[in-house]
């Protein structure tokens, strides 16, 4: 009887881990904004403290579906950047591009192994790769494609949202998470989760990953700039959002700040990502480490 038993807790252990989907992903660094006093990014930021914030993507894998998060800057920028300002373009100097798409095939990826792109949210920074994946699907809800197409220089650029491209529009129907309204559970696992963070701009998405039950991340597209401005409830600071308009709406953007806020005291093992911070993003996956290659499955 014992046997019998051992068998089928072995039986059925194995049976729960083939189950697990494979899940991980890792962290595609494009380029740097120049150094900027901290004080400039976030309010309450030190002066003297230099931070030089990323611009990437994020490469995640689920069994055999890669997708993109956000991507990045990518081989059109200067041509993209042409019709921004002097001053426009020396806020927004990024420095050492090295775009998704030419990362991907040092590991012999193509756009065709890229199944979707989910953009956090459209301005610049995250959407200057999307014209290299001309056929993927780009993923977006509808209401923040219109309003990126109605937006203007520099937050967004034309090229970046032209018709070619293979847009899909998405509905966030899985209901509320995190105490925000929206999310969509790509996989129905709960594990692969999209998630409102309107305010940024009209339809921002955050991106909840479960690798595991003890290591869980919630990349939260640019709701902050720092893990500072999350921890502390600090919005962007006073300058920059007097130099550059920054957010579609300021009261949902802070009202989205401060349920991140509280979620960071409220779930203190997960890991809330500003997909700018360059010091937390030093911590996590850096591409191509993180992702389980075909060889190594
Ligand atoms: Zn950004």
């Amino acid at each position: 009887m014992k046997t019998l038993v051992l068998s089928f807790i072995t039986f059925y252990s194995a049976f729960v881990v083939a189950e697990q989907p494979v899940l991980s992903f890792s962290f595609i660094t494009t380029s740097h904004a120049n150094p900027t006093a901290e004080a400039f990014l976030v309010k309450g930021g030190r002066m003297w403290h230099k931070r030089a914030l990323i611009q990437g993507a994020v490469l995640v894998q689920y069994d055999d579906t890669l997708f993109l998060y956000d991507a990045g800057l990518g081989q059109d920028i200067d041509e993209q950047f042409e019709g921004n300002s002097w001053l426009d373009k020396k806020i927004f100097a990024h420095s050492e591009v090295k775009p998704v798409i030419q990362q991907l095939s040092r590991q012999k990826l193509s756009a065709a192994d890229i199944s979707f792109i989910v953009p956090s949210h459209l301005h610049w920074d995250h959407a200057s790769g999307l014209p290299d994946f001309d056929a993927t699907p780009i993923w977006v809800q509808e209401h923040e494609l219109s309003a990126a197409r109605r937006g203007q220089r520099p937050s967004f650029l034309p090229s970046t949202l032209v018709n070619d491209l293979n847009w899909q529009t998405i509905n966030l129907n899985s209901g509320p998470l995190f105490g925000f309204d929206r999310s969509l559970d790509i996989f129905g696992d709960g594990k692969v989760v999209l998630v409102e963070l309107p305010g940024h701009t009209a339809g921002q998405l955050g991106l909840y990953l479960e690798v595991s039950v003890n290591e869980r991340y919630f990349f939260v597209g640019d709701a902050s700039w720092t893990s500072e401005g999350i921890r502390e409830n600090k919005k962007r600071s006073w300058l920059i959002r007097k130099m550059v308009k920054l957010n579609d709406d300021e009261h949902q953007s802070d009202e989205t700040l401060l349920k991140l806020n509280e979620l960071s005291i409220n779930d203190p093992e997960l890991i809330i990502v500003p997909v700018h911070d360059e010091r937390l993003i030093a911590t996590l996956p850096q591409y191509p480490e993180g992702i389980k290659w075909k060889s190594e499955l």
